[in-house]
């Protein structure tokens, strides 16, 4: 059985941001996988009716982890209270990670969502800071292996390991 991966939909249009010839190889691996119907491409943010565009939104004063058990809150720009769109938007993209069987997610970095290596830091002063957003912490806390738009590379050794394995 092949690997699913559940790919952030603004990540798809492949632009991923690398450096000359690698990027053309990465690209084609993320096209083959596309016909081969292995990604699951999904806006966990607007699954959850988050409407288009929107504010800025980030997490205060911790991870994406903290506001999934309620110990964090995500806020937009001018101070609304956002936590509860974005708790759902995490569940959502953990049911559609179960429900088409995927064992990998590529997202993108950064964001209170989707973010895996960093997010910012709740001052809207573009700070960055290591974290997950909530989407990504739900999907490790349940198995679901999770790469950053700039990991690739290293999303498509391990696809290949594991399929190696059976
Ligand atoms: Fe949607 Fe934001 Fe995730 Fe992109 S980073 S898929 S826009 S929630």
């Amino acid at each position: 059985q092949q690997t699913k991966i559940l790919v952030s939909a603004c990540l798809m249009g492949f632009k991923v941001r690398y450096n000359g010839s690698e990027k053309a190889a990465l690209q084609a691996t993320l096209e083959r996988w596309q016909q081969e119907k292995r990604l699951v491409v999904h806006c966990p943010e607007l699954a959850a009716g988050l409407p288009v565009p929107r504010r800025p939104a980030e997490i205060v004063a911790g991870s994406g982890a903290d506001v999934m058990r309620d110990t964090a809150r995500i806020v937009e720009d001018n101070g609304q209270d956002v936590t509860a769109h974005y708790q759902l938007a995490a569940w959502l993209a953990l049911q559609a990670a179960q429900q088409s069987g995927c064992h990998a997610a590529l997202l993108t970095d950064g964001s209170p969502t989707c973010g895996s290596q960093f997010i910012y830091n709740g001052t809207f002063s573009a700070t960055r800071q290591p974290g997950m957003g909530v989407a990504a912490a739900l999907l490790e806390q349940h198995g679901i292996r999770v790469f950053s738009e700039q990991q690739l590379p290293a999303l498509i050794a391990w696809v290949n390991e594991r399929e190696a394995e059976r």
